[in-house]
């Protein structure tokens, strides 16, 4: 049997951290079993679904590189299919039309809870042969009345779920639109999904849609329930724990595959391996080995992973999302040194790409101001006139390398018998605007020597005045 698994998130909203790691646990299954990944948008609830929600979620996917292996499909594109198999389950007798009116199923309801029962529906349409006049039916499901259903799930294990408990769910309403949990089963079947993998918020709708299953003659999915993400204080991960939609992660400064890879540990591992490349991830992820607990987000590993994400990957890897946070500064990184040759400069001091772009803006930008604190320091009259003979070295140097600027800083500090300090923090306020960059023969050499040295010179004016 051919794997296929499916994420079919609801577009109410943006694509959040918890859908994003269903989504990938999913997507890895498939992998694993050189199956099929598939995406559906669950929008048939019209007023609460939106083309932003779609296309955020579609946004999230594609940053995260969780790509389908088919179009996607969209519900509210198959009403007209999920109506003929309630007709033909009307035929078979798996359904049928129920007429309660709201005030008959509210009194039943009354009456259930006066004799202290769980209210649901008697099922006293069931053996109805003649329609009520006037009234446009609902059609519902006739669900099995004894027995039990088992939820063998793949990570929860057995849950039993007695059919006497379950009522006559309604499949299509007096309007002719399908409920939710119909869809849901008429997809999964003809999408030919054998593994559904989803938010353990679903767990109660399993045997109701096991038992539409069987009905239609179909074999039920295996489910695997996920438990949900909390919060650091225990709560269910929400807008207040901070950033839950997958973009604000990348206006935060994170990597895609750090991301991956920080979800796929989130509730889910393997020994204590904490970094996974993609190809292991595939390989190694199992549905079987997912906790059974709610595991909890925590933002300091997350950023621990990113920065490991940065240290190791080839700087071409990076330097997409890099130019990305650079633009969002307001920054065109065309006119400047090689992103990957900054990144290659910066990464071991900065954790996220926000980050690393604040630090890197003055190799593309001018430096509008100082640094207030760091000017004040560095910017001294003894600073200018150290910048003033550096200035002279440097217009001198036969060649622009790092050796030679490196060579020529220290000369400079020996010459006037002043620590390194005295020179190398001056220059970083005038060519960086701030007393912090990476060393500074790499930082000058990538700044060019022409840049280098306008800002030399305007540093050093700017110091000599005070
Ligand atoms: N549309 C549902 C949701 O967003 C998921 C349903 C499912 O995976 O079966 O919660």
């Amino acid at each position: 049997m051919s794997v296929v698994t499916r994420f079919a998130p609801s577009p109410t909203g943006y694509l959040h951290i918890g859908g994003a790691r269903t989504a990938l646990f999913s997507y890895l299954y498939a992998r694993k079993h050189g199956g099929k990944f598939l995406l559906r948008i669950e929008d048939t609830d019209r007023e609460r679904s939106t083309d932003a929600a779609v296309k955020a979620i579609f946004d999230g996917m594609e940053w995260l590189g969780l790509a389908a292996d088919e179009k996607p499909i969209f519900q509210t594109q198959r009403f007209g299919r999920y109506g003929e198999v309630a007709q033909d389950m009307l035929k078979a007798g798996t359904a049928y039309h129920c007429y309660c009116s709201k005030e008959e199923l509210e009194q039943m309801r009354n009456e259930q809870m006066a004799r202290k029962e769980k209210p649901r529906y008697d099922g006293r349409c069931r053996h109805r042969t003649e329609p009520r006049p006037g009234v446009q039916p609902v059609i519902r499901f006739r669900n099995p009345t004894g027995g039990a259903v088992v939820v063998r799930d793949l990570i929860k294990g057995d849950i039993v779920f007695q059919n006497a408990e379950l009522d006559d769910l309604i499949i299509v309403r007096s309007d002719g639109t399908p409920t939710y949990n119909f869809c849901v089963v008429v997809d999964d079947w003809e999408m030919g999904v054998t593994h559904v993998i989803r938010g353990d918020d679903h767990v109660n709708n399993t045997p109701r849609q096991i038992n539409i299953l069987s009905a239609l003659g179909a074999t039920p999915p295996q489910y695997g329930h996920v438990p949900m993400i909390l919060g650091s204080d225990g709560v269910k991960l929400s807008k207040r724990h901070g950033a839950v939609s997958v973009v604000e992660y990348r206006a935060l400064g994170f990597l895609p595959d750090a991301v991956l890879n920080y979800l796929v540990r989130l509730g889910w591992s393997y020994g204590d391996q904490e970094l996974f490349t993609r190809e292991e991830m595939q390989r190694l992820f199992d549905i079987e080995r997912v906790q059974k607990a709610p595991a909890r987000f925590d933002m300091e590993k997350l950023v621990w992973v990113n920065h490991e994400y940065l240290k190791r990957e080839a700087p071409e890897n990076v330097a997409g999302e890099f130019r990305w946070h650079l633009e969002r500064l307001g920054v065109q990184p065309a006119d400047g040194p090689k992103l990957e040759d900054v990144i290659l400069a910066q990464r071991e001091r900065c954790k996220t790409l926000v980050e690393m772009a604040e630090k890197s803006k003055f190799f593309y930008a001018d430096v509008a101001a100082y640094n207030e604190k760091d000017a004040a320091k560095h910017l001294t009259p003894a600073a200018a006139d150290i910048l003033d003979a550096l200035v002279a070295e440097l217009k001198a140097l036969p060649e622009w390398k790092p050796e030679a600027i490196h060579a020529a800083v220290h000369g400079l500090a020996e010459k006037k018998g002043v620590g390194l300090g005295a020179v190398a923090q001056p220059i970083r306020v005038a060519v960086a605007g701030m007393a912090v960059s990476p060393p500074i023969d790499r930082t000058l050499f990538l700044l060019g020597r022409e840049r280098t040295l306008v800002r030399l010179e305007a540093a050093r004016a700017y110091a000599a005045k005070k």
